[in-house]
């Protein structure tokens, strides 16, 4: 068993406990002869017990900062020097991005980065860029769901829904948000939060259906032999049997 402390993950944003994957403790010295000041870095290399990021940890202190109490008894002054923390990778902000999307990652490394991005410029409310990243996504995805790039957005619709990946009201859904994308990129139109929020939340749950759940989904995709080329329509009406 490794050595655990207490620390603030991250990534679940909590105080956690954390396996110490390495240690090095630094103290220093500073002086002119006359004055010195002195304090000491921990840093660790953590791992989180919860969600197992690997993450830098630095707690350091040193003797210009700090704070004087007196002890409620005795009265005795106290001194205390408060340790500061740091962390690389720094707290995320809270996200709108949900847990699953992590996963993602592993997944296809690609979609995961549009998706990212995709939620920084939710965050900041720039959602033009983030409706441009909606339809990129939805591009990616039905690319991952082996539905030819070279088509265009009703016929990618229209595939999904031959496939079975999706039914009739997603599809008309799904039609608005890749919509929303071109428009956003095309003619810089701009959903509100409230909009933008009903074109993420329909695009997330595709997603999580066809590609985080639906691995399966996904390979049998790829056992699907390629469409054979539509034979030509003959030029006289079949005559019906007899
Ligand atoms: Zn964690």
């Amino acid at each position: 068993m490794r050595k655990t402390f207490q620390a603030h993950c991250p990534r679940c944003d909590g105080e956690r406990a954390c396996e110490i994957h390495g240690a090095l403790a630094v103290s220093w010295d500073w002086s002119d002869g006359r004055n010195s000041v002195n304090g000491q870095n921990d840093h660790k290399l953590a791992r989180c017990c919860g969600c197992k990021e690997v993450f830098y940890h630095k707690s350091s202190w040193d003797s210009e900062d700090w704070e004087g109490a007196y002890h409620p008894v005795t009265g005795e002054e106290i001194i205390t020097f408060p340790a500061k923390t740091l962390t690389y990778p720094a707290p995320e902000k809270k996200s709108q991005k949900p847990d699953w999307v992590w996963g993602i990652s592993k997944i296809d490394p690609q979609l995961h980065s549009i998706l990212d991005e995709t939620y920084q410029a939710y965050e900041v409310g720039s959602f033009i860029l983030a409706s441009v990243g909606l339809r990129t996504a939805f591009d990616r995805a039905t690319e991952l769901l082996k539905i030819d790039p070279g088509l265009n957005l009703e016929e990618k619709v229209q595939e999904l829904r031959d496939n079975g990946f999706i039914g009739e009201t997603e599809a008309m859904t799904l039609g608005v948000v890749a919509n929303a994308g071109s428009a956003a990129a095309h003619r810089a139109w701009s959903p509100n939060q409230q909009e933008f929020q009903t074109l993420l939340t329909t695009l997330e749950q595709f997603l999580h259906r066809t590609i985080v759940s639906g691995k399966s989904a996904l390979n049998i995709a790829t056992k699907i032999p390629a469409r054979p080329p539509r034979p030509k329509k003959p030029k006289t009406p079949k005559t019906p049997p007899p």
